[in-house]
């Protein structure tokens, strides 16, 4: 498959400019020239087909066609909070979490997590979202935030309807994955786990335990698993 023509733009008017990171993605990588065609994203899940109108000196102009309905945003909201890993193993969370559907994503440091956090890294993982959003034809590129505590990455989910903490010191999940509607936020632990206190707190956040098996998988197995499941339940891996 060729590299898909979308590029994420601010606001959709009849004319659009692309510069900056989408410019020269347009221009150099995929070498658009004028008259070819390509799909607008306004981020916020609206698709339009546009044409290169003109390509000067970096920048683009591209006259806007027609608004195109896309069907391949999930119709379960999922959010994924997940413990800040070490290296670049969050940035593997993140695609793979765009890619199998997630509507939002938080990163939390916790009691036993010591990856280092700046903004450049938030930065970077939103990179992470957009590309991964491009390359599976979603309308959508999800938003990545970084959550100092784990508490404000808990009260980040609180509308959620169906709260899941993956708990790899669990005998038995507390609750079943089946038969279920309506939103979900699922929490997943950095490579150093849950405290048994932050377990608790995320009881009384509403939040249920699960567990996915009598192996201890590495974290970013872990969300990917999680993710995945939720998402066959909900019909949208089908
Ligand atoms: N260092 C910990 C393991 C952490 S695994 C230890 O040695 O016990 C990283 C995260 O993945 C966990 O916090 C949990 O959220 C998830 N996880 C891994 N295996 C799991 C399992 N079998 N059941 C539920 N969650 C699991």
């Amino acid at each position: 498959m060729s590299a898909p023509k979308r590029f994420f733009v601010g606001k959709i008017e009849r004319e659009v400019v692309l510069s900056g990171d989408e410019f020269r993605h347009a221009h150099t990588v995929l070498r658009l020239k004028e008259g070819d065609e390509l799909t607008l994203l306004d981020g916020c899940g609206a698709e339009y087909s546009a044409i290169v109108s003109k390509v000067e000196k970096g920048r683009m102009l591209l006259h806007v066609l027609e608004q195109k309905t896309s069907d391949r945003e999930p119709k379960t909201q999922v959010i994924l909070l997940c413990g800040a890993l070490k290296g670049d193993k969050t940035e593997l969370i993140v695609q793979k979490a765009v890619e199998l559907g997630a509507a939002r994503i938080g990163v939390f440091s916790s009691k036993y997590s010591s990856a280092f956090w700046n903004e450049n890294k938030t930065e970077r993982l939103n990179r992470v979202a957009r590309e991964a959003s491009k390359q599976c034809l979603r309308a959508l590129a999800p938003p990545v935030e970084y959550f100092p505590t784990l508490e404000e990455a808990l009260k980040s989910a609180d509308g959620a309807q169906n709260k899941l903490f993956a708990c790899e010191f669990l005998e038995k999940s507390e609750t079943e994955l089946s038969s279920r509607s309506g939103s979900f936020a699922l929490v997943v632990g950095s490579e150093g786990g849950f405290s048994e206190e932050e377990f608790s707190l995320a009881k009384a956040h509403g939040f249920s335990g699960v567990s996915l098996g009598k192996r201890i998988l590495r974290a970013e197995t872990a969300a990917i698993a999680l993710l995945s499941v939720v998402m066959y339940e909900c019909g949208e891996l089908r």
